[in-house]
């Protein structure tokens, strides 16, 4: 079967690969960040909470998928807690690296803190963990944002600051 352009609701297996991705990253976090102890993880998975909740409250409202089966669901989900905003406000809004970076800090945080546990006692498996840490976050989610969701997004075909972003930062890594 032909494969379409873009998606007016994505399929079921590309939410469930591309949340995949990003639930794998979490845990391995979780799972690095426990090793300092339970409250630090209540704060690492308050911090994971908030931000996906900043993502649906800011973001999706104003998406094309708002009410819709985006690549992440999120777009149905966003529609269940919070009112719908404006497809222009999506448009106009500059996203910058430093808006982006506490989603990076989701896999930065555990990093950090897993290099310093090895430092004081190795640990095969959390050397294992980083390393699929490090994988999951570069070409993970590179394979799901280049292959999965944004090429068949009607968002990015109407304008989308952050996929804008990132391939500015391609063309000019070239
Ligand atoms: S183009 Fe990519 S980042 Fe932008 S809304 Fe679509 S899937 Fe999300």
């Amino acid at each position: 079967m032909k494969q379409p352009k873009t998606f007016e609701n994505y399929p079921r297996r590309i939410i469930i690969s591309s949340n995949l991705v990003s639930i794998v990253i979490y845990l391995i976090g979780a799972f690095i960040i426990y090793q300092l102890g339970i409250i630090w993880l209540s704060i690492y998975l308050l911090f994971i909470l908030g931000l996906e909740i900043r993502l649906m409250k800011r973001s999706c409202v104003n998406c094309y998928y708002y009410g819709k089966f985006c690549a992440f669901g999120k777009g149905k989900i966003s529609s269940l807690f919070f009112k719908k905003g404006s497809s222009h406000k999506f448009i106009k809004d500059e996203i910058t690296w430093k808006d982006i970076l506490p989603d990076f800090l989701v896999s930065i945080i555990p990093l950090v803190v897993g290099i310093v546990l090895l430092i004081l006692k190795f640990n095969l498996l959390i050397l294992s963990l980083i390393v699929l840490l490090v994988i999951l976050t570069s070409a993970g989610n590179g394979f799901v944002r280049g292959s999965l969701a944004c090429k068949f997004c009607k968002q990015r075909e109407i304008g989308c600051p952050a996929e804008q972003l990132f391939n500015k930062s391609k063309a000019k890594s070239k």
